[in-house]
């Protein structure tokens, strides 16, 4: 794991790279790298015993050109500007690889919520989302859940919005709870996107996912879903983590069993069923068909892609690999489907509910999962239609390919203006 890499400088090189096969001016490439406006503020927020603590935090609205800004908040302590900026701008390419019509934007807060009470991060969110108002609104900016945070903030953003806009419009955020306005199917979501990605990835390989065996770098709820629909799906799941470590078993982890434990203990570490634990490398190195990186940032740098020996990437995670692993990965055949298309089930979703939401007509389960599973295997022909037309390196510079198309297409359709 690597913290010296930059994610937004990753971001800037992955479009870079994907722009070297597409006729764009240097003008108009310098546009779509860069966010139109990133919010920088600080929360004051007092504590259960009466001190006050001040907590940074960020909203980054990359690029709108193809529809509101879209994108979650993260409660994490490495949240940053560079971090915010580069999620944006992911948000931004992950809407557009499934042609879902919204632009990209991302929020954060420099916080480790296990820190604090539930009380406080209300506080927190309710000051964030205070602050985020002017900037929020259906048609304007749409938060959603992310790392460490989920429908319980969700509904806290929206409850503050709607109470100092004297309205009601649940549209304004996603991911909240099904009785405030959440969608069926919204919480599986991510993980189910990552599933029908390596479902569609083992097809077009013409390799069998049935008996794969599939390793799960983080736990949470992108990798936790994703190790559960493969588990179900009869594919073999040797080995879980998360921050705590990894746990090994070779003829399978129950990856339901597992969710459940973690919800129980808190980490995966010490559930009974494993056979040996490891270290986050270890598994990341594992020889295993699949290899699901579901945690962080820059989880595989150039040094351990040497020693990655799966077959199949398929990312859950935002950004896992830096760009010169990417690069080592290509050259040793490794086949890696992009974070852009394998987690954009969430935000996919996401515009499901915030269609119900304006509509106030609730979908069902089965609905949105056939529509989602529409939007997934129609983006995954697009991918293969430009990596079998083009000379490109490898599936991701293959799926910027068709999203910085279409951004551009929607910025050459509006010109410029003033
Ligand atoms: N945080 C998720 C992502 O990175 C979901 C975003 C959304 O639903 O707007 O894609």
């Amino acid at each position: 794991m690597s913290d010296e890499v930059n994610p937004f400088e990753s971001l800037q090189e992955q479009i870079d790279d994907a722009a070297a096969f597409l006729d764009v001016d240097a003008g108009k490439l310098e546009r779509i790298k860069y966010p139109e406006r990133v919010l920088e503020t600080n929360l004051t927020v007092e504590l259960d015993d009466g001190t006050i603590e001040v907590f940074e935090a960020y909203r980054s609205q990359f690029n709108g050109d193809r529809g509101p800004y879209k994108g979650g908040i993260r409660y994490h302590p490495n949240v940053d500007r560079s971090e915010v900026k580069a999620l944006s701008g992911w948000m931004v390419y992950k809407c557009a690889a499934v042609g879902i019509p919204y632009g990209g934007g991302k929020g954060g807060i420099a916080v480790n919520p296990i820190e604090y009470s539930d009380a406080e991060l209300e506080r927190l969110t309710r000051a964030f989302a205070t602050e985020l108002r002017p900037l929020i609104g259906a048609d304007r900016d749409i938060p959603a859940p992310d790392v460490n945070t989920g429908q319980r903030e969700m509904n806290w953003i929206k409850d503050t919005y709607e109470t100092l806009e004297n309205t009601t419009e649940p549209g304004v955020v996603t991911g909240k709870a099904i009785e405030s306005g959440g969608s069926a199917g919204r919480v599986e979501a991510t993980g189910r996107s990552v599933m029908l990605v390596s479902r569609e990835a083992f097809d077009y390989l013409g390799w069998d996912i049935n008996e794969a065996t599939v390793a799960v770098q983080g736990y949470g709820n992108a990798g936790s879903v994703a190790a559960e629909l493969l588990d179900d799906s009869g594919a073999n799941i040797v080995a879980v983590s998360d921050s705590s470590g990894a746990i090994h078993h070779p003829d399978g982890l129950d990856a339901s069993a597992v969710k459940e434990y973690k919800l129980q203990t808190g980490a995966v570490g010490g559930y009974d069923g494993a056979t040996e634990t490891m270290t986050n490398e270890e598994l990341l190195t594992m020889d295993v068909d699949l290899l699901i990186p579901a945690a962080l940032e820059n989880a595989i740098d150039e040094e351990l892609a040497r020693d990655v020996h799966a077959d199949i990437i398929v990312e859950a995670a935002n950004g896992p690999l830096t760009p010169d692993a990417d690069d080592v990965l290509s050259e040793s055949d490794v086949h890696v489907f992009p974070d852009i298309l394998a987690n954009a089930g969430g935000v996919t979703v996401s515009y499901f509910e915030w269609v119900q939401n304006r509509q106030r007509f609730h979908w069902t389960e089965e609905r949105v999962n056939d529509e989602l599973e529409r939007v997934i295997t129609e983006a995954f022909d697009d991918l293969v239609d430009v990596y079998e037309s083009h000379d490109v390196p490898n599936f991701r510079t293959a799926m910027y390919v068709v999203a910085i198309r279409r951004v551009l297409q929607s910025a050459r359709e509006s010109g410029v203006w003033p």
